[in-house]
């Protein structure tokens, strides 16, 4: 008798024995799937699913063999991806499928159950894959796996013997696919998760950046290689333990404290220039992490700092910094030598007249202004490039009174009065006393140039929280409303104030050096009368208490 004669295997119609066992099928029909479904879902590994997927199908339907087949989108073909009981290798070099060809095919398309009975020979316009004739199965389902509305592949279970599948059995086959589907895109999901994070670990870890991120408590989460060689710490010991146990240069530590209460909130990064031994300066900077939520919120996660290394641009900064102060060198000596040349000519001068006087008073004053240019010119340079910049504690008391004694024969030529309002008792400072003495006397002569003769300027020192606020009133002109925007800019200068001496650079000194310390310089003016300049700079108490970390 050959296998196409044989009676189908167990399936019994009518009896009373076959009614018991379809009642009892039915109401084990859920204690099934849920068996099914706690094995398929125990691993997340794609192939560990698949395997237990085809196991646990042909444990509850009385046949050899199992396959499944997934979609590939982007090929356009269903793919045999694992297979058991079966005599021939349909995985090793994967049974392709065109989409929509085949009974495979047909289930994807139609998204049902496609059962085919008897054996199929390879001419079969139904087969897609004439070898799979050779497999010489009687009897066969194929089930879709829906996924989130789509068809992401084909459960089939098979019997060399003829077998005929009660509704039942489709009907639990229909369930367990879908089943064994989530269980896959799961797995598939996850695979796509941990292939994303190690992509973004082998980022982090092969970076020339040193980079370390700490969770919402302050300890290490991550601290990759190019960390470890610049710290010399080995990150195993350190992962999970607060930064501030980590053998980190204290300077380090002091920005974690510091830069961790800085940050600000809305996707904010606080950035501190570092130099570490060796000579060597890193840009240090500290950013929140948020992450989404389950309910796809965003929230804070953590924070990831950033040391790159900035040494090569601080060496062209001090080269082109050299230049400067080079050229500006080169340019002065000529100077000097004319301007003296100048001054003796006038000494030896018998009798000139008012015409020469003129032509000497325009040489003099040129002279005088290239050499101011220059100057300027150089502090701006220095300043920007923030070579040398100090901070330091300081008393701003103390630079007040300077400034005010300073200008004191200045103000006396043209009969001015100064105002000084300074609070007694102003909290230390901590900034670069040189350069803020720069930017006070600039705004303070500004003050002197542009107003009348006799006219009153007010200087004022005070701390507000975290802030010290320097500010510099006149009753002048005041600066127009379009002014007001480019006042700050290099080489600006209002039209009206022309005569007077002066070389458009003043006020982006006092601008830059503001910057440099962390704060902004900025004007009020109303047309006409007077003009109100302020720098506004964070006081910053590096051993401030509140720069803890967070329990
Ligand atoms: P400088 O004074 O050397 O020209 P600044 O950068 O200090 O350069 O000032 C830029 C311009 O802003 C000045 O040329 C002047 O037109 C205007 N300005 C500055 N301060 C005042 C002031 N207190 N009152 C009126 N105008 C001012």
């Amino acid at each position: 008798m050959n296998a196409a004669e044989r009676p189908p295997k167990r399936r019994r119609t009518g009896s009373q024995g076959d009614l018991v066992d379809r009642l009892k099928r039915q109401t084990g029909q859920i204690a099934v799937i849920n068996t099914v479904v706690t094995a398929v879902s125990q691993s997340l590994d794609l192939n560990e699913t698949l395997q237990t997927a085809l196991r646990a199908v042909l444990s509850i339907i009385p046949v050899e063999s199992s396959g499944i087949s997934l979609v590939d989108e982007q090929a356009g073909e269903l793919v045999m991806r694992a297979q058991y009981g079966l005599r021939l290798d349909f995985v090793t070099e994967p049974m392709r499928i065109k989409m929509g060809h085949g009974m495979s095919g047909q289930a994807v398309t139609t998204g049902e159950l496609v059962v085919v009975r008897g054996e199929l020979d390879k001419d079969d316009p139904r087969l897609y894959v004439p070898a799979f004739a050779n497999e010489a199965t009687r009897a066969m389902v194929l089930a879709p796996m829906h996924v989130r509305g789509k068809v992401i592949g084909v459960l089939s279970v098979m019997s060399h013997d003829p077998y005929d599948f009660s509704e039942e059995e489709l009907n639990l086959l229909r369930l367990v696919a879908d089943q064994i589907g989530i269980a896959i895109d799961n797995a598939r999901l996850f695979e796509a998760a941990k292939r994303e994070q190690s992509r973004l670990e082998a980022v982090l870890q092969s970076t020339a950046d040193a980079i370390i991120a700490l969770d919402l408590r302050g300890n290490v989460s991550v601290f990759n290689q190019a960390a470890e060689s610049l710290f010399k710490v080995n990150s195993d010991d350190w992962i999970g333990k607060s930064v501030l146990d980590v053998p980190l240069p204290e300077l380090i530590h002091d920005k974690f404290k510091q830069g961790i209460w800085q940050a600000p909130a809305e996707n904010g990064n606080v950035r501190f220039d570092i130099a570490l031994e060796g000579d060597h300066f890193y840009l240090m900077i500290l950013s929140r992490v948020y992450a989404h939520t389950q309910t796809d919120e965003m929230q804070m996660d953590g924070w990831v700092t950033v040391f790159q290394d900035v040494t090569h641009l601080k060496e062209a900064e001090r080269a082109r910094l050299n230049f400067i102060q080079q050229a500006a060198h080169d340019l002065r000596n000529p100077l000097g030598v004319t301007l003296s040349a100048l001054t003796m000519l006038n000494r030896n001068w018998k009798e000139p007249t008012p015409a020469d006087q003129e032509v000497f008073n325009i040489a003099l004053t040129g002279i005088n202004r290239m050499q101011d240019l220059i100057d300027d010119l150089l502090n701006l340079e220095h300043i920007e490039s923030g070579v040398d910049f100090r901070h330091e504690p300081m008393s701003i008391s103390e630079l007040v009174e300077r400034c005010v004694g300073d200008m004191g024969p200045m103000l006396q030529r043209r009969e001015q009065k100064m105002m000084v309002v300074a609070e007694p008792s102003l909290p230390t400072f901590y900034g670069d006393e040189r350069w803020l003495y720069r930017a006070l006397m600039n705004l303070l002569s500004n003050a002197h140039k542009y107003t009348p003769i006799g006219s009153m300027i007010k200087l004022r020192a005070s701390a507000y929280g975290n802030y010290m606020v320097l500010s510099v009133e006149d009753n002048g002109p005041g600066i127009p409303m379009d002014a007001q925007l480019k006042i700050f800019d290099r080489f600006f200068r209002i039209r009206t104030t022309e005569k007077v001496p002066g070389t458009g650079l003043g006020l982006a000194i006092v601008k830059s050096v503001a910057e440099k310390h962390g704060g902004r310089a900025y004007v009020s003016s109303e047309p006409g009368y007077g003009a109100t300049f302020r720098m506004i700079l964070p006081i910053s108490k590096p051993d401030d208490e509140s720069s803890q970390l967070p329990a």
